[in-house]
């Protein structure tokens, strides 16, 4: 916006650096004093802000607000976190003795990761959920029922 004299403009600068002292001095009497007296410059300077705009409380739907439910997104947290407990080169071994290839390239310095998602847990807990017929080929391990 070029409305306006430099000139006033500088009032409404010099106007601000006095609020910001009289602050930083906890003069807030003054503050008050020269907030008004910038109200006023501004509105002699620019006049009138023109009213809100009637949508301006506009509340979005809780259906909006939700994330989004990509298949990626469902595919990743059907993966449940396991703990790191070791590494061995670019592998990582979790908790649940399974093994994640992560490339050191995909490593980001300074980050330490502590856990994993672990499709191959994801795999079996998917296993499980079939008939019992299919889920008894292999899991030999105590691994709880769920
Ligand atoms: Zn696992």
């Amino acid at each position: 916006m070029d409305s306006g004299p430099r000139q006033y403009r500088r009032v409404l600068d010099y106007l601000n650096e006095m609020i910001q002292l009289c602050r930083s001095r906890h003069r807030l009497d003054l503050v008050i004093e020269y907030q008004e007296a910038w109200e006023e410059a501004a509105l002699a300077i620019y006049g009138k802000l023109p009213a809100r705009l009637e949508r301006q409380t506009y509340q979005p739907s809780p259906q909006q607000t939700k994330p989004v439910k990509t298949a990626s997104r469902v595919e990743m947290f059907s993966k449940p976190l396991r703990k790191i407990i070791g590494r061995m080169g670019e592998y990582e071994l979790l908790e649940c003795g399974h093994q994640i290839w992560q490339p050191q390239e995909f490593l980001f310095e300074g980050v330490n990761h502590k856990r994993r998602r672990c499709g191959e847990c994801a795999k079996a807990k998917q296993q499980a959920k079939k008939p019992p017929s299919a889920a008894t080929e292999k899991l030999g391990r105590k691994e709880g029922t769920a």
